[in-house]
């Protein structure tokens, strides 16, 4: 039998307010442990709660961006469990009343993954298992969290990590998440279950708790998928159950404890008041929003005309996707789009050694500059080469554009000159010549580093290589 995967996912994002969710300790990351608490955030009897606004309207953010609907009304509710990551032994949460709901995010290859609803709660204390002991840091407890339960709409591993990337970028736009993985400010529970292809009722599920790298997930579906399989089809029935997934052996095992004990016995808490979220607010951080990834990339590929994968790349941080646009603002031609996105892909991104660099993107050079730089190679004063160098120097030295493109080098080459040269270059490279005459294209890269460097890099690459192609043709090498 042929089965087909199906995954539900329940993304765990941190919210980058800067208090706690219920009492204004930091929600900074690091620091001593247990050095980040009040009586309020290790839920001390006698301590009362108070909503961080922030938070409604951070989690609202998110929820637009993920076209969700914002409920009018929402409310706390309290999650019971015991477990040493929370000592008042309930999570404040949202049971039957979350804040946002109905919302989706459309996939590259046309699906759309349903949001069932995004609530906001507060993140437990951390566990640190050492040398036989286990410690608790409750740094993290308080730290708002908001919590995007998707419908069970994908079909295929890969949906699942393009819709984490999205949520990543799109949480990073907003600026309401750094979303770091590794940090923790990015986790998710990835419910897994199998059903015959073609069948519309869903098989039995696993949960796996806690996942935080694509890789680990990849690799954990995988193998909960084959494990189902497997279970079916030697006529056994897959048991419903939360899963850990041990990455250093690969295998999925059942968890025991506070993760499996299902009945949390919610009741609304009575120590804060009812959410109230009004159109009007809903507007007002509407139309705070900034433009979002998925539009950006649309407006790259068909008004700009940027190849998918590099609109990709330049929409993919806010700070290059705004040096991009501005350096093109006043630009006329498709070509000048190009370029820009070519000097920024290529050069700029040549001396970033991290993708943090990369988000930061603190250069010395101005869209100004970058605009001027831009005009030049449009209007052909300069080459694409040229272009290039001019632009690393900028990086390096802090210079303006003309600082260090003088008046010589924008006399350019004239194309007499440059078929001249073109030919001294077949003349004193004819092994080249034949070389590329009898086949081996890439022989025609040290006739144009020829003539690149008889024009100190001033000539136009393109045309150089045309002319080189056509004179070998004709003089039959
Ligand atoms: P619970 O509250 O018990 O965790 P939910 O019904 O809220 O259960 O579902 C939690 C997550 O499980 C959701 O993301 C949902 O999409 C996913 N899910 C539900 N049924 C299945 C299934 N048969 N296969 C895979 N995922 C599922
Ligand atoms: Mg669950
Ligand atoms: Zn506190």
């Amino acid at each position: 039998m042929i089965y087909e995967l199906v995954v539900g996912l329940e993304t765990h994002v941190e919210l980058s307010t800067k208090s706690k969710i219920f009492c204004g300790c930091t929600t900074a990351f690091k620091g001593e442990p247990n050095t980040h608490c009040c009586p309020i955030c290790i839920g001390l009897p006698g301590t009362m709660p108070r909503l961080n606004e922030g938070v409604v309207q951070y989690a609202v953010a998110a929820g637009l961006a993920l076209n969700c609907k914002i409920a009018e009304f929402s409310k706390m509710d309290r999650k019971n469990y015991v477990y040493p990551d929370l000592p008042k032994a309930y999570q404040i949460s949202q049971h039957d009343k979350p804040l946002c709901y109905e919302g989706h995010v459309l996939l590259s290859n046309g699906r759309k993954i349903g949001i069932e609803r995004i609530h906001i709660e507060e993140d437990a204390g951390k566990l640190i298992h050492q040398g036989g002991a286990t410690f608790i840091d409750y740094n993290r407890g308080g730290v708002p969290l908001i919590e995007i339960v998707s419908k069970p709409d994908f079909r295929d591993v890969e949906e699942v990590v393009e819709y984490l990337e999205l949520l990543q970028l799109t949480m990073r736009y907003i600026e309401v998440s750094d979303c770091k993985m590794q940090e923790g400010s990015l986790r998710c529970d990835v419910n897994v279950s199998v059903m015959p292809k073609g069948s519309s009722k869903f098989g039995i599920r696993t949960e796996i708790k806690n996942m935080n790298s694509f890789n680990n997930i990849r690799k954990a579906v995988q193998y909960e998928m084959n494990r189902q399989i497997d279970i079916l089809e030697s006529g056994g029935a897959v048991t419903q159950q939360t899963m850990r997934y041990m990455a250093d052996v690969g295998v999925t095992e059942p968890m025991r404890g506070k993760e499996d004990a299902h009945d949390y016995r919610y009741f609304k808490e009575p120590d804060l008041v009812n959410i109230y979220v009004s159109k009007e607010q809903v507007e007002c951080i509407a139309s705070k929003m900034p433009e979002l990834f998925s539009s950006k990339l649309n407006r790259y590929v068909n008004e700009y005309r940027i190849p998918l994968e590099d609109a990709r790349l330049l929409a993919e941080y806010k700070n290059v996707a705004k040096f991009f646009e501005d350096s093109v603002k006043c630009a006329r031609s498709e070509q000048s789009y190009k370029n820009c996105a070519n000097l920024i892909l290529s050069v700029i991104f040549s001396k970033f050694n991290s993708e943090e660099e990369k988000e930061i993107f603190n250069i010395s050079v101005s869209s100004e500059e970058m605009f001027k730089l831009l005009s030049l190679q449009e209007e052909k004063k300069i080459s694409n080469n040229m272009a290039k160098k001019t632009l690393e120097k900028m990086l390096e030295t802090g210079s303006k554009v003309f600082d260090i493109i003088s008046e010589a080098d924008l006399q350019g080459v004239s194309e007499d000159r440059l078929l001249e040269i073109c030919n001294l270059a077949l003349n004193e490279n004819e092994k080249a010549a034949k070389d590329y005459a009898s086949g081996k294209d890439r022989a025609i890269k040290s006739l144009i580093g020829f003539v690149m460097k008889q024009t100190k890099g001033r000539a136009d690459a393109a045309l150089a290589e045309r002319i080189l192609k056509d004179i070998i043709a004709e003089r039959k090498f």
